[in-house]
């Protein structure tokens, strides 16, 4: 812009002289190793900087902690961090003080020498940041001591504690709002992950935040894929156990149980398939949860089973797979506990298995708890909307989002529903026989007897209710008893079936029922899907590095495991996965080409630059996976180097035969591999091939179809061009 042109107002941020900001981003890749900010980030920090007040609205994983970080770095005197995780605040400070930030925390935990010494630290200047527990900071002795020192900016993580509404209200925070008038010069940021409007007023009023720029992220977590399975005739556990050998075979992941009991059963059960899982419940001594906890944190692979009592507070990033064995309470349940998955953006599976057993389950514990009728309504309400997602056929991430107000224009291409579409057909006829079937006997009974009328077993039971004699006993015997279980809880889900929820899981119709009895409605049904071969594609795609960097990649975390155990750090604060895979993807040799990995600032690189750079060193990939070419080529030639041939590597890869031979092809092309190694072919197949080529004039034209041809279609496109790939 030309220095003459008028001065026009500009928008505040714009006021702001570049240095700041400049020195914001240098702190974000020095300290950090980070080399961009995300969205909304910039706007938070560069307001902060400029004395401004924020409310930052972000998902889980969103990148909170360094809105405030940041800023108290660039600005003179410490960032005063209010949070109610006492449990994590030792963690916090201990990751940053292995990214080289003077960090201290004062909480109850502390004894009182050791809160002097930090107190002392404080007021002497030496801490870049401070966490406190709220109930510390409001009494007299904190606040004093705050003044001591210049205080950069105050920021109240989980402002949402705030809320008197809320399931966390901690009544020691509606008294942060003192911080307001006793420090009126310092900027204050309020984060929270809860989105709903009742909740945000409450944050600008009780916290006196009403100047403050609002910063509302969108609540997507776009790395998780959700999955919601229907039981159909495997139990929930065997559903389960293939989802995680299939796509978690290393991973670290949570399952949730509704029960003590399932949880130690399917801990048992996991571990007896050689995984580390460990159970966790409220019903366990606190030693053996607080173990369970550690090593969930400290070593890989962990899987922890847990009643919901778990996961409040666990900040680890790398948690790969959350999975539900039951249905949660409500969607909002649902959203908190799938987002402990992949805080670290990489992908990361929300997985959930539920049968009818679940509904019945659920809403009599809604009819039996103590609340009011209105709560009791509420949370009718709140299970429908979740069994409405679950039984829906469209984009599941576009569902959850519109329940938190949140439109989504595109179905995401990363559920379940919109990688693999379900099918629906009429099935009224089967529901005419289903509904028939609870009526007939009574509206009496749950859905394993039914089942057994319409299958017509002779069960004692049956013959002594007179119900063998039923029109409907047996007329279901051509499906199978866990399609109609199916069936039932889809009745339920619609509403056309409910379920007593004064004790007995028994069945009745409702008055929507009539119209699809009568003829006059159809009943569409989803069809289960069969899932095996879907999930041993999708788990290539979640696959993290290339073939050629994977030992590489083991190797790493083996020394991430190292490096973590001698520093008595968690191996996620070492370096999370994203800085791992770039290592293992670009292999600097030298520290200046650590500085261009993600998550190594200057700390780390000083602390482990080195190590990595050895093991780097020592893992030259095979020669033939030495190369550019796109990961599939190469997937494709490890399998080779393992000794398969075409025909078994397009069945391992669930890929056609002729893309093997492409693949082969471009390796070929790249000089890394001879025709004849890789081509089922004997020497006068070969040279009847060449022949062809010849009177073909394929090497001047490039056209295979004619040679194709003149070999009567016997050999495949695919192998024809790896002999004109090696010719060429
Ligand atoms: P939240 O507190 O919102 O749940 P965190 O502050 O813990 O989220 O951040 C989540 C993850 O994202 C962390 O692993 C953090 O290091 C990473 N992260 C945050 N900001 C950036 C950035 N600008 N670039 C790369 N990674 C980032
Ligand atoms: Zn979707």
């Amino acid at each position: 812009m030309p220095a003459s042109a008028a001065p026009k107002a500009l928008p505040a941020f714009d006021l702001l002289s570049p240095k700041p900001l400049d020195a914001a981003r240098a702190k974000l890749d020095e300290v950090f190793g980070y080399k961009s900010f995300r969205l909304h980030q910039e706007g938070i920090i560069a307001a902060l900087l400029e004395g401004r007040d924020c409310l930052a609205l972000m998902p889980t994983g969103g990148g909170k902690s360094l809105c405030y970080q940041i800023p108290a770095l660039v600005r003179t005197g410490s960032g005063v961090v209010v949070s109610p995780l006492i449990a994590l605040m030792q963690d916090q400070v201990d990751a940053l003080k292995d990214v080289g930030v003077k960090a201290a925390f004062l909480n109850s935990t502390l004894d009182r020498l050791a809160q002097d010494a930090i107190e002392r630290e404080f007021a002497a200047g030496a801490l870049d940041l401070l966490y406190v527990a709220p109930e510390r900071l409001v009494q007299d002795r904190t606040l004093n001591l705050l003044a001591r020192h210049e205080v950069a900016l105050f920021a109240i993580d989980e402002a949402h504690c705030v809320s008197q509404w809320g399931h966390d209200f901690r009544p020691e925070y509606r008294q942060l709002k003192i911080l307001a008038t006793r420090f009126p010069n310092v900027p204050r940021i309020a984060l929270t992950a809860t989105a709903d409007e009742r909740t945000r007023q409450e944050i600008v009023t009780e916290l006196s935040l009403e100047d403050a720029e609002v910063y509302v992220a969108s609540f997507d977590r776009p790395n998780i894929r959700y999955t919601i399975a229907e039981m159909g005739s495997m139990s929930a556990r065997e559903r389960l156990w293939q989802f995680i050998a299939s796509e978690h075979p290393n991973d670290a992941g949570i399952v949730y149980c509704l029960s003590r009991k399932s949880v130690e059963e399917t801990a048992a059960w996991l571990s007896s398939k050689g995984r580390k899982a460990l159970a966790y419940h409220a019903g366990l001594e606190p030693h053996i949860r607080a173990g369970a906890q550690t090593r969930f944190l400290n070593e890989d692979g962990v899987i922890v089973v847990a009643t919901i009592a778990f996961g409040m507070g666990i900040d680890k990033p790398d948690v790969r797979f959350v999975a539900h064995l039951n249905l949660p309470k409500s969607i909002e349940a649902y959203y908190q506990e799938t987002g402990r998955a992949g805080r670290d953006g990489e992908p990361a599976d929300a997985w959930m298995a539920y049968g009818i057993g679940d509904v019945v389950q659920l809403r009599q514990w809604i009819a039996q708890s103590e609340g009011s009728d209105a709560f009791k309504h509420v949370q009718r309400q709140k299970l429908d909307a979740l069994i409405g997602l679950a039984e829906m056929p469209g984009c599941r991430r576009q569902a959850l989002l519109a329940y938190f107000g949140e439109r989504l224009p595109e179905p995401c291409g990363n559920c379940d529903n919109c990688l693999n579409p379900p099918k629906t057909e009429d099935g009224t006829l089967a529901a005419q026989k289903a509904l028939s079937a609870v009526y007939r006997t009574g509206q009496r009974y749950g859905v394993t007897y039914l089942c057994d009328v319409l299958m017509g077993k002779e069960d004692e039971r049956i013959v002594r209710n007179g119900h063998d004699r039923l029109s409907v006993f047996g007329i279901g015997k051509e499906v199978p008893a866990a399609t109609w279980k199916g069936l039932f809880r889809q009745l339920i889900a619609a509403g056309l079936l409910s379920a007593d929820e004064e004790g007995h899981a028994t069945l009745a119709l409702t008055p929507s029922a009539r119209p699809v009895l009568r003829g006059e409605a159809k009943f569409l049904i989803r069809v289960t899907r069969a899932p095996e071969k879907k999930s041993r594609r999708e788990a290539k795609i979640i696959a993290k590095v290339s073939p050629q960097d994977e030992t590489l990649l083991q190797a790493l975390r083996a020394l991430r495991l190292k490096l973590a155990a001698a520093a008595k750090l968690p191996p996620y604060v070492v370096a999370q996965d994203r800085t791992l895979i770039e290592l293992a993807e670009k292999r600097p040799t030298d520290e200046s080409g650590l500085h261009d990995i993600t998550g190594l600032g200057a700390s780390k690189i000083a602390r482990y630059g080195k190590a990595f750079l050895e093991v780097i060193g020592q893992y030259k990939p095979h020669p033939m996976l030495n190369n550019r070419l796109a990961s599939s080529v190469n997937q494709t030639l490890a399998a080779h180097l393992r000794g398969l041939d075409a025909e078994e590597i397009a069945s391992e890869r669930e890929i056609a035969v002729s893309t093997v031979y492409a693949h082969f092809a471009d390796a070929i092309a790249a000089g890394l591999v001879e025709a004849r190694a890789v081509l089922p072919l004997d020497d006068a197949q070969m040279d009847e091939i060449l022949a062809a080529f010849e009177r073909c004039n394929t090497l001047e034209t490039g056209k295979l179809g004619p040679a194709h041809a003149a070999l009567d279609g016997r050999y495949d496109f695919g192998v024809l061009k790896c002999i004109l790939a090696e010719l060429g």
